[in-house]
């Protein structure tokens, strides 16, 4: 039997191309209509600058983007959805940390802390920061199945660490970190934030910030049905209080005196400047979308087709599979085939209506550890069904031949 967790019906794009098998979910999602909707029912019919006019109009788009805060504070279990600051999306909440938490607390003699298996969005700040501050930069090693070693992160996480970042799921491979149990490691051995990358755990995992005991948490919209240009970052209160802004501008002020400010409260004193409002809408409507589905049911469909999918390409001659179990990843399936460059893979699938992505997943550090330049890689959504792991298993089969052939 043949079932989607969503009607591709709701899907604009995929019902206009019925042919389509777009793996490609962990890169960007597909958008239902609810969410288009949502964004041209806000320039149709609120469409003014939130906090700026005295008229009702403008209270209209202010409380429309209050809103769309409190219903992802919601979803993502932040009681106090002040702590939820908007941001371009994960990339842009990683460098607000970075730059704001990170240059008042950082110094030479300091480390902090990453794994080798991030994404270069929590990996390059990082790094950047120590190099500006002369901090160490320690690297916490995967085990043979690419997740998170949590013998190495006991060893590598000291007193003198003042930031662990890491993350909660990862794009490349899809191996979900034992959160609670690394959390549990870096709060015994230091006093260090915690800042937890969810671009790839909020689309497809129930999460709730406040039960985490962590410190930061960013994500990005238009990996969970809702539009680009819009994500999050979580804080704790008490932490976020004490940063310097990111950006200064607009709305982020309180006072502006002629030689110094004082700034505003939470959240606005990260969201400087006219804020994409229509997008936050939007992505409250995914969220509601999400809502609907259940990210329980969301999760176990992914499951199904990935163990579909995972039995399927293993009984393939010369392919590899990369990350842990199935029941450790999210719905990625990264994998090689012998003599075939990933690209190459791509494009012939391309040709069969297979979008998958193939590349380094903007995990370098990743790869080298893997000792590849490239993966492919298949992600599943609510969206996919079973028609796409068969058109996937078809398309790598005459794959394989080619190059069979060309051999
Ligand atoms: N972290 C992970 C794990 C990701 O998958 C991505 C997106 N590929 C990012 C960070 C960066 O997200 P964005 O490009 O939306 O800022």
């Amino acid at each position: 039997m043949r079932h989607s967790l969503a009607p591709r019906s709701d899907f604009p794009l995929l019902a206009a191309t019925p042919g389509l098998h777009y793996l490609d979910s962990a890169a960007t999602s597909q958008k239902p209509a609810a969410v288009l909707n949502a964004i041209r029912d806000f320039y149709e019919t609120a469409n003014a600058n939130p906090h700026r006019g005295a008229y009702a109009l403008s209270a209209k788009a202010t409380d429309l983007y209050h809103d769309a805060r409190a219903t992802i504070a919601r979803f993502v279990g932040v009681a106090d959805s002040d702590c939820v600051v908007f941001t371009r999306g994960t990339t842009e909440a990683m460098n607000l940390v970075a730059s704001s938490w990170g240059r008042t607390n950082v110094q030479a003699g300091d480390e902090i802390v990453v794994t080798a298996l991030e994404h270069h969005a929590n990996f390059v700040p990082w790094q950047q920061l120590a190099l500006q501050t002369g901090a160490t930069l320690r690297i916490v090693e995967l085990t043979a199945h690419q997740s998170i070693d949590l013998d190495q992160l006991r060893d590598v996480v000291s007193t003198r660490t003042k930031l662990v970042a890491i993350t909660h799921v990862s794009n490349a491979v899809g191996a979900i970190t034992p959160l609670a149990e690394a959390v549990h490691i870096i709060r015994a051995r230091s006093a260090a934030v915690i800042v937890v990358d969810g671009a790839q755990a909020v689309p497809h995992l129930p999460v709730a910030f406040d039960t985490l005991d962590i410190d930061f948490y960013a994500f990005s919209g238009h990996k969970l049905l809702g539009p680009m240009g819009i994500g999050c970052l979580v804080g704790r209160r008490a932490i976020l209080e004490k940063m310097p802004p990111y950006q200064f501008g607009g709305d982020m002020i309180e006072w502006v005196h002629d030689f110094d400010c004082t700034w505003n409260v939470l959240p606005h004193k990260f969201e400087a400047g006219t804020p994409n409002a229509a997008d936050a809408v939007g992505l409250a409507a995914a969220v509601r979308y999400l809502e609907a589905l259940g990210m329980d049911q969301v999760r176990a469909h992914e499951l199904s087709l990935l163990e579909k999918a995972e039995a399927a390409v293993r009984a393939l001659p010369g392919l590899t599979v990369y990350g842990p179990a199935v029941a450790q990843r999210s719905g990625v399936l990264s994998f090689s085939v012998a003599d075939v460059h990933p690209h190459d893979l791509a494009t012939i699938l391309d040709q069969h209506g297979v979008c998958i992505r193939a590349g380094h997943h903007c995990a370098q550090p990743l790869m080298r550890r893997l000792g590849v330049s490239a993966t492919a890689r298949a992600s599943f959504y609510v969206y996919s069904d079973e028609s796409d792991v068969e058109a996937l298993v078809t398309a790598l089969v005459a794959a394989q031949q080619i190059f069979a052939a060309v051999d």
